[in-house]
């Protein structure tokens, strides 16, 4: 029986995460939970597995939770917590076997160092803490023996279809990319575009910030940088292959020229339940692919000029340091102005060429430094959209 502890589970990934344990009982355990706002979702998975303790992010919530739960359950033993001290208090929680790291943004980043302090297996889906502090998270977890499994899809197919091999022996990592709503359109079309047509992703059903970043191919300039990470391979040993079909999860190839690929439906159930039962494998309520109803497997190169973002990622990687953190920090904020209707498209690419050019570089930079540039960027971010209006 595994512990499992869960950073965002009302999200995406957090709820498929719950599927997997819902789905094996006799393997794993919920042991802390946590939610950014979602009270409702929360206090049903509470009721549902009883966890050591459950967090609520937003401290103005507390007590409401409290009350909700003590209304359906006036004998929970759940401990409640709130802010960063209790998210941080969810990670390194008594007995977790495996940490399951979804939830969105630069903000999982320290309770996934502390809870790599305490040698915890960490299950990785937040990739904007490797993207943000990649070099300090990976020394950590060299440091203090906790093991990083790969969530994100295209880095799970590439730790599966590293097994049994040599890291030294592999030449490439082929990231493969759906391609997101805007594929094939030349930049005028997709300024024309609305936030609608860009939270409708073809293949794949998520958060909204990884929509949008999938809209804009920044979601596969941050795995390009996770994988740098994850697998020790320099930008030049990365390639991106526009897949739009999403059957083909990502490829390595080796010294001899010879790929590996791993195939798959387009649901994250697969790695995620890969991650927490490596390194065997299980059963799951799933089809398998179907070969002969399969429409055919094509590749693309992926165009940089009407997704800037993709460039910009290679170039933060090529430079590291503070790039990352400025590049990771300002396309978070401008995300979410670009949901809120208060940017376009390719401000988003703009904005964050303009803020990597425009920081002060630090090539080696510690943690307080990661957050200091995080926190300016969003501020450049906040200064430059108050010009627009
Ligand atoms: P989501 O928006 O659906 O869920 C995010 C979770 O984090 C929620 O539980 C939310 O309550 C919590 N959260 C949000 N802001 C928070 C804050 N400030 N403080 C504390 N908690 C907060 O996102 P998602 O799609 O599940 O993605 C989660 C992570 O996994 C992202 O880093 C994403 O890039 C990565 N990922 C997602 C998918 C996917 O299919 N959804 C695939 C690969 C990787
Ligand atoms: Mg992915």
């Amino acid at each position: 029986m595994k512990n499992i502890s869960i950073l965002g589970s009302t999200g995406s990934i957090g709820k498929q995460t719950i599927e997997v344990i819902r789905d094996n009982p006799s393997l794993f355990r919920v042991n802390a939970i946590t939610a950014n706002s979602s009270i409702d979702e929360l206090v049903s998975q509470i009721l549902e597995f009883s966890p050591k303790l459950a967090c609520i992010y937003d401290c103005s919530k507390l007590d409401i939770l409290y009350n909700k739960l003590k209304e359906r359950s006036p004998d929970s033993k759940t401990e409640l917590v709130c802010g960063m001290d209790g998210l941080i208090k969810a990670a390194v929680s008594e007995n977790t076997d495996i940490l399951v790291t979804s939830v969105v943004g630069m903000i999982g980043l320290i309770p996934t160092l502390k809870a790599i302090e305490k040698g915890t297996t960490i299950a990785l889906a937040n990739k904007e803490t490797l993207v943000t502090a990649g070099h300090l998270v990976m020394k950590s977890a060299v440091q203090y023996g906790a093991a990083i499994i790969p969530v994100d899809s295209e880095h799970s197919a590439i730790y599966q279809c590293l097994q049994g091999e040599n890291a030294a022996e592999v030449s490439k990592l082929i990231l493969t990319a759906s391609g997101g709503p805007f594929r094939g359109m030349t930049r005028q079309q997709v300024s024309a575009m609305k936030k609608e047509n860009a939270l409708k992703h073809p293949n794949w059903s998520m958060g909204q910030k990884i929509t949008i970043d999938s809209a804009t191919l920044m979601n596969k300039g941050l795995e390009v940088i996770e994988a740098k990470w994850l697998f020790d391979k320099e930008p030049e040993n990365i390639e991106v292959v526009v897949h739009p079909q999403s059957i083909i999860h990502s490829m390595v190839e080796f010294k001899d020229r010879s790929v590996k690929a791993q195939l798959g439906s387009p649901d994250m159930k697969l790695p995620i339940q890969y991650a927490l039962t490596y390194p065997n494998r299980i059963d799951i309520k799933q089809k398998g692919l179907d070969f002969f109803n399969m429409s055919s497997l094509t590749f693309e190169k992926p165009d940089t000029e009407v997704f800037p973002c993709l460039r910009l990622a290679f170039e933060a990687l090529k430079n590291k340091g503070t790039f990352l953190t400025v590049m990771n920090g300002a396309n978070e904020a401008l995300v979410y102005e670009y949901l809120k209707g208060n940017i376009g498209f390719y401000d988003i690419s703009d904005i964050i060429e303009d803020a990597m050019l425009r920081h002060d570089y630090i090539l080696n930079p510690d943690l307080q430094e990661i957050l200091d540039a995080d926190k300016w960027a969003r501020e450049f971010v906040d200064k430059r959209i108050k010009n627009f209006n």
